[in-house]
């Protein structure tokens, strides 16, 4: 089958995407339900109805764009990505796999296909986590990981609840029917940049995901004492710092420990009170993330760290307690959507690689309810989430036309 998309449309459609924004170019600041996000969705709607496609919104605001198959029992082949933007960010996160989705469509509506399966386009709301400091908002809803109860007692980081934002952005129904019912999807692909470096260094134009690792999460709350750093004698002290230092390394311990290289341990965050040269750290507070392809070995590092918290605390003295954030299980994909993204890179004669997704995407979630994979481009340097995020059109017309081809394979 001869698929043509068009790279010169993409482009342009990711520009003009990228200047609905509240950052001036080339940054660009696209947060859920502002009037940026609003006005973004509405023109992408548009774009869908000049498709021809069907298009709908569910109450959290995700945004579905359908092609209706010949067989309406069937289950739909999903795919798409998000458009919100984390805050001077680029313009090809999310957005590639929503425009090369839709140029996929595109492209197989002028071809002479003609699909047993629906197909449909979806664009995820709130895939950042910026907002309601959870990521992949609406995917974790349609998958049922989030449940309308839990969902409606978010508030955003100006304490604002969900429910009254949503509403306001004109997304007034139940939450409980965001949940889609079994067999809605039959397979789901995400066509994405790669946000690492590997494709680019090894010149190969496209990754086949095959697994996508999950993080954990947790805050970790250090108390001891503070006091005067040159009158308390070493031996009396209970410095929370330390503990926390012990911790971290544990952190590393932990994830150097199981031997594989999937397995990464982050402390990113450290807050120490009060936060002076001279007085003795009272309390800390840390962020933790581990991920790992395997749930297993990353819970086992989480079970060293709390070990780690629990020696700390006996030997110096120090209060801890521990909160997990999350705790997702990591994804492995669907060996027929992985298989027909490995014949369509065939068939188009394009060299790919299998790859691990170490970021965190809405296939993750939709992988609970569909067979799923992921399609990765590359990205020039490995960078995302800059102003400086680049993937050339080349790259983004093979990304495209390899998904249209797996689309139209998958729906047949
Ligand atoms: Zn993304």
């Amino acid at each position: 089958m001869r698929i043509d998309v068009d790279s010169e449309r993409i482009v342009a459609e990711l520009d003009t995407l990228a200047h609905f924004s509240d950052t001036e170019p080339p940054a660009v600041t696209r947060i859920v339900y502002s009037e940026a996000d609003q006005r973004a969705r509405a023109w992408l709607k548009e774009l869908c109805l000049a498709a021809g496609l069907a298009v709908r919104e569910d109450a959290i605001g995700n945004l579905f764009a359908r092609w209706q198959g010949s067989d309406a029992s069937a289950g739909a082949v999903g795919t798409g990505s998000h458009i919100d933007a984390i805050p001077h960010s680029g313009r090809y996160d999310g957005t590639v796999g929503v425009i090369g989705g839709l140029e996929a469509l595109r492209a197989l509506r002028r071809s002479d296909f003609t699909p047993r399966k629906s197909i449909e386009l979806l664009a995820f709301i709130s895939e950042e986590p910026t907002r309601f400091g959870i990521g992949c908002l609406g995917s974790r809803m349609l998958c049922g990981n989030l449940t309308a109860e839990s969902a409606g007692l978010l508030t955003d980081r100006e304490s604002r609840p969900l429910e009254a934002v949503r509403k306001a952005a004109g997304f007034t129904g139940g939450l409980a029917s965001v949940i889609l019912p079994a067999q809605y999807y039959s397979s789901f692909v995400e066509l994405h940049i790669e946000q690492g470096p590997i494709l680019e260094q090894e010149r190969i134009p496209l990754g086949v995901v095959t697994s996508i690792a999950a993080p954990a999460a947790l805050r970790i709350l250090i108390e001891g004492e503070g006091g005067h750093a040159g009158a308390v004698l070493m031996p009396k002290r209970r410095d929370a710092f330390l503990g926390a230092a012990e911790i971290a390394l544990a952190v590393e311990t932990g994830a150097l420990g199981t031997g594989a290289v999937d397995t990464v341990g982050t402390c990113g965050l450290v807050e120490v009170f009060p936060g002076l040269a001279n007085s003795i750290p009272s309390r800390v507070r840390l962020e933790l993330d581990v991920r790992d392809t395997d749930v297993a070995r990353r819970d086992s590092v989480l079970q060293n760290i709390a070990q780690a918290c629990q020696d700390v605390a006996a030997r110096r003295k120090l209060q801890i307690t521990s909160t997990t954030l999350n705790a997702d299980a990591p994804a492995t994909c669907g060996p027929a959507v992985v298989a027909a993204l490995e014949d369509a890179c065939r068939a188009d004669g394009i060299t790919y690689r299998g790859m691990v997704s170490r970021a965190y995407h809405d296939s993750l979630f939709m992988s609970r309810i569909a067979p799923t994979a992921m399609l990765f481009i590359p990205c020039k340097g490995g960078v995302s989430h800059r102003p400086d995020e680049y993937a050339a059109p080349e790259d983004l017309a093979n990304g495209a036309r390899v998904l249209a081809r797996t689309l139209a394979a998958l729906a047949s």
